[in-house]
């Protein structure tokens, strides 16, 4: 197999070599192979790419929202056309099942792309306040985007199409794991017309790389998503510059199950929702609620959703889930499944080591524990891997009670045959987005959290505001 020559960055409008080379494999983790070769870069990359985004800024910046509109359509038509070697990359270097890969992995392109495309043809750049005075909405500046590796595609267009609807210029940096689906945007971008200097890529390490970029003082924005540990080193590297830093973070999601629901339904799609993406979704339902009177018949139908849950390597068509990301990314999910059973949590399927017959790659076993209580590390902590916890409780003020107790409040799932219900559920539970019986949020709603999962919101029109300031205009 070759390996593939992907050390350059892509700086104003062109590849270029590393000012320094330092080689970093990027490796498929369904069979360890390596795919690529690419290059971690350093403060002075970092430093290079800065500048185009910089020199770009002044022209880019003041371009019409039409052009702008121009712009985003082109990228939707040559997203479209090269859709299929997204799905194909997504589910080589992360691991994605080729299905999932092929669809949702790599749909979101084109789905995020709408919700920020309707949103900029219906936004005014300048309005008159009430009170007579202009206000003006522009670009925040050269912009520094930091991705992981999990929705790898959905996290680089949720910042760069917003980032260039609002007129900025940008720096991104994707994670090292993923590296190589951000290298095709770049193409994707260069090949609709992005002006020179706008769109930028320098790969690299979180901790230098990326730290570069959040330290740097000709970026005025840090947007980030990743783990709460990445968006805070973020944040406090941005403090010295007082820049604006949106942050992404991670999740500890509930999903409360209601005695008036199709309880086995509910049980079923908590189950496949929460190992979706092989349980790496930072809005994963990863804590079970379920009302004590239909607890037992829960636990019984979670056993069987989980037992028939399917592993298998990602080239295979199907609905089953593949392997963990990286060693790093296993190690972590067998030391919570083993927290989890030291707390004294009921293992009800799965448990520790790899599945039967997948001894190479990072396969994990889907697991499921039941007679969760919600101060166990299983109930707190986010495992990123496809390990759920069911947690009983007795009435609906105990659901609302357990389902806020958590530093997390990104994403909550409420199932009930209750309208009522559900939209007093939905206005008590402190968390960025409510899913009622399995509603999915539309493209152009803001994606986003409260509490440790975030700042700021992703998509539509909340979405372009992350990424401009407001200018008042006072005449006399
Ligand atoms: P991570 O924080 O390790 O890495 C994410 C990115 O941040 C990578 O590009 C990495 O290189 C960079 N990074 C790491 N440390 C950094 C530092 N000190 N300074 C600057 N950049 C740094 O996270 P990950 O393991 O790649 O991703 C998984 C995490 O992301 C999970 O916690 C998940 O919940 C979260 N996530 C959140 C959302 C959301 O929208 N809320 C979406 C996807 C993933």
């Amino acid at each position: 197999m070759t390996i593939q020559d992907k050390r350059q960055f892509y700086i104003n409008r062109a590849w270029v070599d590393p000012i320094a080379p330092n080689d970093f494999p990027v490796e498929n983790p369904a069979t360890l192979d390596v795919l690529a070769m690419i290059s971690l870069g350093s403060e002075a990359d970092v430093d290079r790419a800065v500048a185009a985004a910089r020199a770009a800024f002044d022209d880019f910046s003041r371009s019409s929202k039409d052009d702008r509109i121009a712009l985003l359509e082109s990228i939707r038509a040559v997203y479209k056309r090269r859709i299929g070697e997204f799905g194909d990359l997504i589910s080589a270097e992360m691991g994605a099942p080729r299905d999932l890969a092929h669809g949702s992995q790599a749909d979101v392109g084109i789905g995020h792309l709408d919700g920020v495309l309707d949103a900029l043809k219906r936004m005014d750049f300048a309005e008159v306040s009430p009170n007579g005075d202009t206000l003006l909405h522009e670009a925040v500046g050269v912009c520094g985007l930091i991705t992981p590796w999990n929705w790898p595609v959905n996290q680089i267009v949720l910042k760069v199409l917003p980032a260039l609807a609002a007129g900025c210029t940008m720096v991104l940096k994707p994670s090292e794991l993923t590296p190589l689906d951000a290298m095709l945007y770049a193409e994707v971008l260069e090949e609709a017309g992005v002006p020179k200097g706008v769109f930028n890529l320098v790969n690299g390490e979180g901790p230098v790389a990326g730290a570069a970029l959040s330290r740097h003082r000709d970026v005025d924005m840090m947007s980030f998503t990743g783990s709460t540990r990445g968006g805070t080193a973020v944040s406090r590297d941005a403090a010295e510059t007082v820049k604006r830093v949106s942050l992404e973070l991670g999740g500890k999601s509930p999903n409360l199950i209601f005695a008036d629901a199709d309880v086995d339904a509910a049980v079923r799609d908590g189950v496949a929702t929460c190992f979706q993406n092989t349980g790496q979704s930072c809005d994963a339902p990863t804590r079970m609620l379920v009302d004590r009177s239909v607890y037992d018949r829960a636990v019984a139908v979670a056993r069987e959703a989980g037992a028939a849950q399917k592993v298998d390597v990602p080239t295979k068509p199907g609905d089953h889930i593949g392997p963990q990301v990286s060693q790093l990314q296993y190690d972590r999910v067998q030391r919570l499944i083993q927290a989890g059973i030291d707390d004294g949590a009921t293992l009800l399927v799965g448990g520790l080591g790899k599945p039967e017959g997948f001894n190479i790659g990072h396969y994990t076993r889907p697991t499921i524990f039941a007679d969760v209580s919600n101060d166990m590390v299983i109930a707190r902590e986010e495992v990123f891997g496809p390990v759920l916890a069911m947690i009983p409780f007795a009435d609906e003020d105990e659901a609302i009670a357990i389902a806020n107790d958590t530093p997390y409040g990104l994403s909550a799932y409420v199932q009930t045959g209750d309208d009522a219900r559900a939209t007093r559920v939905a206005a008590r539970l402190r968390a960025g987005m409510v899913h009622i019986n399995g509603a999915d949020i539309n493209w152009g709603s803001p994606f986003g959290g409260y509490k440790m999962s975030g700042i700021g919101r992703e998509g539509g029109t909340h979405g372009i505001h992350d990424f401009l300031e407001v200018k008042v205009v006072a005449r006399p």
